[in-house]
């Protein structure tokens, strides 16, 4: 698998080199146009001659039907990680292969495979998240409904063509997803949080998380949107601050959840992953409270070791299929 996502990554990047030099783009721009001749195998008719050769010689060197989706969405990845380095903002990143595995991992638990669901990414970017869980899933696959909402241009437009690549129909919204959305609530719900202040505070009025002064936590207020977008009794799962119950708005967060949701796990993701310990995240997962859901009878936590350690993760995955045997 590793050879043919190399395969992948490597077609897109020096595709994308030849499209960023002729046309004088950023790489993030020529990697959409890459992958969009990719999918659709079409040249625009007015190319310069020597320019056309090379897309045409790129494109007799690869065909896509050869390669499964997790390859593809991996392939892609490398090559939007090379896009992103040292120019886009920290909290722009594409969610980690690991992380979304963990929660595809906890999709199935949790969820079961046994009924189609509906899957929203409120802050999908790349949509990365999005489809590392989706492949993660190993029945109903080709029967769960994906939507997902990004304000940025450029990322939901990598979150398309990723959308392409998988051959998956997925719904969109380019919006703020802190706006209403029209979209009827779902089963579940995956995403790693936008963290900090929300700049509408107009928007915010609308929130009961918003923020007696000044601006509120976007991702406060994207916790209470996502539950407003949930059935009764449907998960979420997202990635959080560890720091989240420590900030000064802690107390309204605590009420607030306590209203709408029960608290299901609570795991913090390794050290390893981040520069310090203030910058460590968390994986957070919430049932919306229904007439008949309840509080489990303890709350998940664990404290997750590096993904490369195989024997404390297999530990790790024993404890939480304990936690799943006594909450039957
Ligand atoms: N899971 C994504 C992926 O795999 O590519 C990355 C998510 S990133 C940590 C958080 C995303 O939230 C960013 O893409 C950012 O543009 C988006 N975001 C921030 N504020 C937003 C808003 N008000 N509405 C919609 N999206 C927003």
């Amino acid at each position: 698998m590793e050879q043919q996502i190399e395969i992948i990554f490597k077609w897109l990047d020096e595709t994308t080199e030849i499209i960023t030099k002729q046309e004088d783009v950023p790489y993030l721009d020529g990697l959409i146009a890459a992958s969009e001749l990719l999918f659709y195998r079409e040249l625009p008719d007015d190319l310069e001659p020597t320019y056309e050769q090379q897309l045409q010689t790129k494109l007799s060197q690869i065909n896509l039907s050869e390669y499964t989706g997790e390859m593809r969405r991996k392939g892609l990845q490398l090559a939007i990680l090379k896009g992103m380095k040292g120019q886009t903002q920290q909290h722009h990143y594409i969610t980690p292969d690991t992380v979304g595995m963990f929660i595809g991992y906890l999709v199935q638990r949790f969820v079961g495979t046994e009924k189609p669901y509906t899957l929203f990414d409120p802050a999908c970017g790349t949509a990365n998240l999005l489809f590392a869980v989706l492949n993660q899933q190993e029945v109903l696959k080709e029967s769960i409904k994906l939507y997902g909402s990004e304000v940025d241009p450029t990322l939901i437009r990598l979150a398309y063509i990723n959308a392409n690549l998988q051959e998956k129909e997925v719904e969109f919204f380019h919006q703020d997803s802190l706006k209403p959305i029209l979209l009827e609530p779902v089963d579940v719900v995956v995403s790693d949080l936008p963290v900090g202040y929300y700049p509408d505070d107009e928007t915010a009025q609308g929130y009961e998380l918003k923020a007696e002064q000044d601006h509120s936590y976007s991702h406060h207020l994207f916790i209470e949107q996502s539950i407003k977008y949930t059935k009764e009794g449907g998960y979420l799962f997202f990635v959080v601050p560890s720091m989240l119950f420590e900030s000064d708005q802690k107390d309204q967060l605590q009420a607030y959840l306590k209203k709408h949701a029960h608290i299901v796990g609570l795991l913090q993701l390794p050290e390893s992953m981040f520069k310090n310990e203030t910058m460590r995240k968390s994986i957070f997962v919430l049932q919306k409270k229904g007439e008949a859901t309840k509080d489990p009878k303890k709350v998940m936590l664990a404290d997750l070791p590096s993904f490369k350690e195989a024997e404390a993760m297999q530990q790790v995955l024993q404890q939480l299929n304990q936690w799943f045997e006594n909450e039957r």
